[in-house]
């Protein structure tokens, strides 16, 4: 049950001054070939600082495998930046806003792709494919402040030199193309424009988010180690109905020692010395699990776990694991790595009326809503 007073404080600090800022997102790594098409494409050649302007609709092919093209430095450099004045263009069957930028792909002879967009379009195409173009404009809104957020503390994280901002990909989060901007993301966008989330001290955290939590949220802390400032375990029952059922498996003693291993080679500089495993009671909420090889307890983060052995096996770090015999048994709820805002809750309390702030209030109860910008 929500209270109506956890909401009260969740007011917005204006402090909008900048005008709106451009993001850098990597929209594709290692290509072979890039062609792009667009109307009297502006073609500017970082390197030899020429532009050059074409008249009509063009497109403009650039063979990735060629050291011509893409010169003799071994560092990942800035090729190409192309764009046209209808402001749209094209990669393949994609349709971008803003600025498409080859880069070189390190010591590869190869390409990645980066679209410099203004943040506010980023966000208009991104609610789509991080929620739904269709879902509620209240529940969009509350993922247009966490997503802007996330890229904005990116943005200003970024330094100088640094060729792209973040990822269009679930290490980042994941954005779409102009087409996939719907009427309800436009507004959700638009309502929320330069609103960002800022932690008890006022300094911008990154808003984290995920699929669904299947009954309770994790800090920060409980999956990846690092602290940030604000966060809190929520209980959320919201998402109970919908979204990916509780889901469990099981795994055998052989293939837990050899995940085991992985995962204290990978995080904690050490390694299975005994092949006879032996599982401390664990609970649902517990973000690590301790198990015995042989005589020596290793505690293991069950989100370490989760990103050595993959989504398939373990779908969130809302699991239990239990022994029998010679056999784990993983009985799990929810999907995604359960920190911050749950999509599928943020969605049952717009359908139930709650605004946009309600909702960030309950999933960042110790946050404040700070507008960054405005036009
Ligand atoms: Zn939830």
């Amino acid at each position: 049950m929500l209270r109506t007073g956890l909401f009260l404080f969740f007011s917005i600090i204006c402090t909008a001054d900048a005008a709106v800022p451009s993001v850098k997102v990597l929209i594709a790594k290692s290509l072979n070939n890039v062609v792009v098409e667009g109307m009297d494409l502006q073609k500017t050649v970082k390197d030899s600082r020429r532009s050059k302007q074409y008249s009509g609709r063009k497109s403009l092919a650039f063979n990735c495998g060629s050291r011509k093209t893409l010169g003799s430095n071994k560092n990942s450099i800035l090729v190409a930046s192309l764009s046209s004045p209808t402001g749209l263009i094209s990669w393949g069957r994609h349709k971008y806003q803003g600025e498409l930028q080859l880069l070189t792909a390190g010591t590869n002879e190869r390409c990645d792709l980066v679209n410099s967009i203004p943040l506010e379009a980023y966000i208009t195409t991104l609610l789509a494919k991080e929620m739904h173009g269709s879902w509620p404009v209240e529940a969009l809104k509350a993922q247009a402040v966490a997503a802007r957020t996330y890229a904005y503390e990116r943005l200003k994280k970024s330094h100088t030199g640094k060729l792209y901002d973040l990822e269009s990909s679930e290490k980042d989060q994941v954005s779409g193309t102009f087409f996939d901007a719907t009427e309800n993301t436009l507004k959700a966008s638009k309502d929320t424009e330069g609103e960002i989330l800022i932690g008890p001290s006022g300094k911008i955290s990154p808003a984290f988010f995920h699929s669904k939590c299947g009954g309770k949220t994790l800090r920060p802390d409980q999956v990846w180690g690092g602290v940030e400032e604000g966060y809190r375990s929520v209980n959320c029952t919201f998402c109970k109905k919908t979204g990916l059922k509780d889901w469990n498996g099981k795994i055998q003693n052989k293939k837990l020692v050899n995940m085991v291993d992985q995962v204290l080679k990978k995080y904690y500089s050490d390694t299975v010395t005994d092949h006879n495993l032996k599982l401390m009671p664990d609970s649902l909420h517990n973000s690590e699990i301790r198990l015995y090889a042989g005589d020596r307890l290793h505690i293991i983060k069950k989100s370490y776990l989760r990103n050595t052995v993959g989504r398939d096996v373990l779908p969130s770090n809302n699991f239990i694991m239990t022994a029998k015999n010679n056999e784990f048994k993983v009985e799990g709820q929810g999907y995604g790595h359960g920190v911050g805002m749950c999509q599928l809750g943020a969605l049952e309390l717009a359908k139930r009326g709650y605004d946009y702030k309600q909702i960030l209030s309950f999933y960042f109860p110790r946050h404040r809503i700070m507008t960054a910008y405005r036009q």
